[in-house]
């Protein structure tokens, strides 16, 4: 055992998604401290925070404006209830939010993570059905491999078998329709690849017409679905999908709790296709990763449905202990001064473009079966056969084990299965970039090396 924290870590705590009993058998990493994209461990070794802490982080470590924000709050109060009281960081940020959300979200209601902003508009869209007098409209519709969060609610609209199919009898039942990432897609032949949006769009079209008197919303990851594996959806499928709900009196719910602030190089997704959904649901990065928050945000139609004398009883009766926390509120609007400040949605445009021509290298490596990208979400898939779309054996650990090296050349990142994720924060510069694909590069050789025997010298020769 390294040290005291690594000891009373093994003998007191039950981490997230993780196996504990080999978490217990390893070496893990104790963080002391970090600093603009750089974590640093108790031993003061540095590495790059190349999932940004778990998709949360924007502006890096320590940033002067969120530090001084959250200080500056602390001053005046760290929490009070939103139940029948108003706090002013929760006032400012829903103005601030609405100003740079899809035209006609402007509604907002905070809860605290991904999860709960998405209970919050399963609810809501339920709820809004049986206002408007359309009782029979309960039911969702969702897209396979999604993911949603890990409450038992959105384990109802998720589509990840690993981790829901234990679940399944505690869950309500969901329609599921194809999800249209032409590489995994298995409804078109290979030559027809770029079919694939149009055929899910059909397969939609077909559910929608049939159950629509039975659906409350549709849920989806727009542009990406990242606990997937980064599945990118082709060009043109969310605005059909935004269009085929509208025709058929479904509501649309954008789940960007990965993609927005700005991943995806635009603030939110929805906006690459002009999409405004009826319900945004927004967390990781909303506070640049400094504390919980989340939002659920809605048009005026929605809101107005449950406006009404109280013994109508049409209250939403849902809230958490530290919903519009002033602290988290404080963080969020000091991320936004952030976005303004530094004009980073600008600036990210030409490390979006170092990010796509760096990868472009990896594209001929043997073990390599797709790259996908969406502006700074990036997602490896390792195969053993890429023509014929061959899986490594599960017990390979392969994506586990680039991970796993990549750390030893001060990259930390983390797989899902064989797909090698890499999302730094924003604030990430060009040179960054390079420094940390190089670091994935020699991760990746020395793991290939490994499994096909050989020295590593010309990726294209294995
Ligand atoms: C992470 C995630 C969630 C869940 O958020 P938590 O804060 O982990 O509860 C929901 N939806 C999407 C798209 C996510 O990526």
């Amino acid at each position: 055992m390294n040290n005291r924290w690594e000891e009373l870590d093994k003998q007191y705590l039950w981490h997230p998604f993780t196996q504990m009993q080999g978490w217990c058998e390893n070496e893990q990493l104790v963080i002391e401290r970090a600093q603009g994209v750089k974590l640093i461990d108790v031993q003061g070794k540095e590495y790059y925070d190349g999932v940004s802490s778990l998709w949360v982080n924007l502006h890096g470590h320590r940033h002067p404006t969120l530090d001084a924000a959250i200080k500056a709050q602390l001053d005046k109060v760290a929490h009070t209830t939103m139940l029948g009281l108003i706090n002013q960081p929760a006032s400012e940020y829903a103005k601030r939010l609405v100003e740079v959300l899809p035209k006609g979200l402007t509604k907002v209601f905070y809860s605290d993570d991904g999860s709960t902003a998405v209970e919050v508009a399963l609810k809501m869209a339920f709820q809004y059905w049986q206002h408007k007098g359309q009782t029979s409209k309960q039911k969702f519709i969702a897209l396979a491999n999604a993911y949603h969060g890990d409450t038992i609610g959105t384990v109802s609209v998720g589509g990840i078998d690993l981790f829901h199919r234990v679940f399944k009898p505690m869950l309500f039942t969901s329609k599921y329709v194809p999800s249209p990432s032409c590489y995994h897609c298995h409804l078109v032949p290979e030559n027809e690849k770029s079919q694939c949006g149009q055929v899910c769009l059909q397969q939609l079209e077909a559910v929608l017409k049939e159950h629509h008197q039975e659906l409350a919303g549709m849920i989806i990851e727009p542009l990406v679905q990242a606990a997937a594996g980064m599945l990118t959806q082709p060009k043109g499928y969310l605005k059909a999908v935004r269009e085929l709900t509208k025709k058929y009196n479904v509501l649309l719910i954008a789940d960007e709790v990965a993609t927005g602030f700005g991943r995806t190089g635009k603030m939110f997704a929805c906006m690459h296709e002009d999409v405004t959904p009826d319900m945004i649901t927004l967390s990781k990065g909303i506070t640049g990763g400094y504390m919980p928050l989340a939002v659920t945000a809605t048009t005026e139609e929605i809101y107005q449905a449950f406006l009404g004398a109280p013994t109508e009883y049409k209250t939403f009766y849902h809230g958490h202990s530290y919903t519009g926390n002033p602290l988290a509120c404080a963080a969020a609007i000091a991320s936004l001064d952030v976005f303004a400040e530094e004009n980073v949605l600008e600036n990210l445009q030409p490390k979006i473009e170092v990010l796509r021509q760096g990868l472009e290298k990896f594209k001929s490596y043997r073990f390599i079966g797709e790259i996908r990208q969406c502006g700074t979400i990036v997602g490896i898939e390792l195969m053993l056969d890429k023509a014929q779309k061959t899986p490594f054996p599960p017990e390979k650990l392969m994506g586990g084990g680039v991970c796993q090296k990549a750390r030893e050349y001060g990259l930390i990142i983390r797989n899902i299965g064989d797909v090698v994720i890499l999302m730094l924060p924003l604030a990430a510069t060009s040179e960054d970039i390079v420094k940390v694909l190089e670091m994935l590069d020699k991760a990746f050789q020395d793991v290939f090396a490994d499994i096909t025997g050989e020295n590593y010298s010309d990726p294209c020769a294995f």
